[in-house]
């Protein structure tokens, strides 16, 4: 891949990574609030509940995500960046526009999505 091409992605994933870093700290605090409000306030635990757990599933989502923008990153340095982990196939310029942190091609991505569908059952 061209110097200006990965220098773009590079940028992309960093300003990336740094929403998700913002997010998840916020995400974080927010929670802490919601605990020691639940402690203030016991009438309103079961909506303070159901808050938290809505809100440990989006922290978890944004967790896993910034892993897989890290990673992208580590991959622009290794130089290992937009290639498919499971087939080493290009992925297409298309697809890494659209997620530049994506592991691997569109097919491959079908056939993980896939195993993990049979795993979960
Ligand atoms: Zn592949």
């Amino acid at each position: 891949m061209k110097k200006d091409r990965l220098a773009y992605f590079r940028k992309r994933l960093v300003d990336k990574q740094r929403q998700l870093v913002e997010e998840v700290g916020r995400t974080a605090l927010y929670g802490k609030d919601q605990e020691d409000d639940s402690i203030k306030d016991l009438g309103d635990q079961a909506n303070t509940a159901y808050n938290r757990e809505f809100i440990f599933e989006l922290g978890n989502g944004d967790r896993r995500l910034l892993r897989e923008v890290v990673s992208a990153l580590q991959k622009i340095d290794e130089g290992s960046f937009g290639s498919c982990e499971r087939c080493s196939e290009l992925i297409s310029d298309k697809r890494l526009e659209a997620l530049p942190f994506a592991r691997y091609c569109i097919n491959c991505q079908r056939a993980a999505e896939e195993e993990e569908r049979m795993a979960t059952g």
